[in-house]
This record gives structure tokens, C-alpha cells and sequence, in this order.
């Protein structure tokens, strides 16, 4: 039985699945190797749930009890409580490799380990883990409160078992899922990233600016940001990696990630979490910057 969930990095993702498990009665150990993202955690998971209570989506009582479910931690032997761990730390190759090599002699026997990878081969992560058998993507949509979906992901070692207590945990969540086979970007990213980076293109080439190419996608094909809005929210960074990812992996130059795209991205324009990406954040609306 699931009941204990360590969460590794407590960004976006990390926090937002920190809200809807222990929400939804699952006891949470968030850890973070920077300390003030912790923090901020913390209060991002606080300040969400107080507006769900504003809108009696939940009652004060069930939001006290979540938040005391939560522990914070910075230690990777804080996992060793877990029956499952899901690593949601940057969307860097190594890092991850390292943070599953680093669980080996500190969780349970019994610990299934998931990773929220939005682009890399399950598979590949597997075998830095001592149990590939007991590893797979659970690849949630962000923001995680909101969205439906959690996308699961077998590797070609995942066992069946693995799976299906996978899917009771997402389901317990109040989530819906789909499955992906292992790969590169899965089911979602594989669609949504190169219609992105295709809206980078477009403003690269003087198409159109960052408000006629949102408002073109937001009125003409009802989507309901535009898909620069969409990229500043999602991280320029992590958009980046995962075309990176579709490149590489796919050897198709179609999914070349566009040079302002990188442009953006060394210049530390990372979108919302910057402060600045297609949109500036500073003022109390977005502004757009081309
Ligand atoms: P983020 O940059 O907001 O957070 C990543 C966190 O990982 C940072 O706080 C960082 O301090 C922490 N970290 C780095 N190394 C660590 C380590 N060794 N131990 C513990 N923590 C460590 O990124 P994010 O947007 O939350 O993305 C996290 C993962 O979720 C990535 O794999 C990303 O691809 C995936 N994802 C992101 C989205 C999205 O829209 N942002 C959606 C689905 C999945």
C-alpha cells in the first residue's frame, strides 16, 4: 500500500504534486537541495490551497490536515520513509541519473520510483535506479492542481504490478491517465512542444508579434492561452530541453529547436519563474516584449 510519497525538488512540479497528494490524503516528504525554493514551496502549496478553500472547492479543516501532511528536507535519506518516490527535480539528464543513483542503500526494498520526466527515455533513467523493474514515468501536466491527466510511462523493464499501483496513485489523486510507451516526449510534448516552438519560429521570422501570434491561437484555433503564454508558464528552459530531446531523439531536423528559443534561454529569460520569457512579469500584467 502507497501511503507515504517522497517528492524530489519542489519547483513547479515538485509543489504542485505535493498539493494534490496530500490533498487527497497521501503523506508528503518534499525535499530541495536550495533551500529557499523550499520555502517558497511552502507557500505557493499554502496560498493555493487558501484560495481553494475561498471558493468551497475544500473546507478549512481538509487544508489543515493536508498541510500537515507535508515534511520539507533537503537530504536524500529523508526518502527512506517512501513507498514511492517521484523525482521531479530540473529537466537535466545527469542530475536525474544522479538523484536516482543517490536512492541505491537509502529507500525500502519494496519502493516503486517514478520520475516526472517530460522528455527522457524512461528506460534510459531505469538504469540508474538498482530496480528497473519498479520504475516508470508519471508524467504530470502543470499546473498540477488543475490539470486532468497524468501520462504514464513504462520503461521496457516496468512490471505490471509496477504499474497498476502506479495508476491506483494517480487515480487516487483524482487524476485521469493515459498511456505513453517510452518514447522521446511521450504522448503530450511530442504534439504540443514543436506547435510551440513552430510560434517561436513565427515571431523569429516577423510573422507576427508575441500578441498577434497568442491572440491568432487563442481566438483562431480556441486555444485557451496563446502558445508563447504557454511557453513563459511551462519554463524556457524546459521547452528547450524537451525539443532538444525530440531532436536527438528523433534525428528529424523538424523538431530543430529555434534559435531564439535558445537565445531566450541563455540570456536567463526563462518565462513566469524568471520574470521575463516572451512576456515581462514585473507589472501587474504581462506585458509582451516583441
Ligand atoms: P523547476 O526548475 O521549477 O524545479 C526543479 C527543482 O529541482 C528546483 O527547485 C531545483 O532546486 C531542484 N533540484 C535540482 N537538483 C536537485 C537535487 N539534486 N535534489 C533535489 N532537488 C533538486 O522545474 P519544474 O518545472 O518543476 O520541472 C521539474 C520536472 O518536471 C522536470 O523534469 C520537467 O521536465 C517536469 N515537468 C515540467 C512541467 C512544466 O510545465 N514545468 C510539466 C510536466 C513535467
Amino acid at each position: 500500500m502507497i501511503q507515504r510519497i517522497g517528492i524530489i525538488g519542489a519547483g513547479q512540479m515538485g509543489s504542485g504534486i505535493a498539493h494534490v497528494a496530500s490533498l487527497n490524503g497521501f503523506d508528503i516528504t518534499l525535499i530541495d537541495t536550495d533551500a529557499a525554493v523550499l520555502a517558497s514551496a511552502m507557500e505557493t502549496v499554502k496560498k493555493n490551497m487558501s484560495r481553494q478553500v475561498r471558493k468551497e472547492i475544500i473546507d478549512q479543516e481538509t487544508c489543515d490536515g493536508a498541510l500537515a501532511r507535508i515534511k520539507t528536507g533537503d537530504d536524500i535519506e529523508d526518502m527512506k520513509d517512501a513507498d514511492l518516490v517521484i523525482e521531479a527535480a530540473a529537466e537535466d539528464e545527469d542530475i536525474k541519473k544522479a538523484i536516482l543513483a543517490s536512492l541505491k542503500g537509502v529507500i525500502k526494498p519494496e519502493t516503486i520510483i517514478c520520475t516526472n520526466t517530460s522528455s527522457i527515455s524512461v528506460t534510459r533513467l531505469a538504469a540508474s535506479t538498482d530496480r528497473p523493474n519498479m520504475f516508470m514515468g508519471m508524467h504530470f501536466m502543470n499546473p498540477v492542481p488543475m490539470m486532468e491527466l497524468v501520462e504514464l510511462v513504462r520503461g521496457i523493464a516496468t512490471d505490471e504490478e509496477t504499474y497498476e499501483s502506479v495508476r491506483d496513485v494517480a487515480v487516487k489523486m483524482g487524476k485521469k491517465t493515459a498511456m505513453a510507451e517510452d518514447f522521446p516526449a511521450f504522448i503530450v510534448n511530442r504534439i504540443l512542444l514543436p506547435m510551440i516552438n513552430e510560434a517561436i519560429y513565427a515571431l523569429y521570422e516577423g510573422v507576427g508579434t508575441v500578441e498577434s501570434i497568442d491572440t491568432a491561437m487563442r481566438l483562431g484555433a480556441h486555444h485557451p492561452m496563446g502558445p508563447l503564454q504557454l511557453a513563459d508558464f511551462i519554463g524556457l528552459d524546459t521547452c528547450h530541453s524537451i525539443m532538444q530531446v525530440l531532436y536527438e531523439g528523433l534525428a528529424d531536423s523538424k523538431y530543430r529547436p529555434c534559435p531564439l528559443l535558445a537565445k531566450y534561454v541563455e540570456a536567463g529569460w526563462l518565462g513566469r519563474k524568471s520574470g521575463r520569457g516572451f512576456y515581462d512579469y514585473s507589472g501587474d500584467e504581462p506585458v509582451p516584449t516583441r
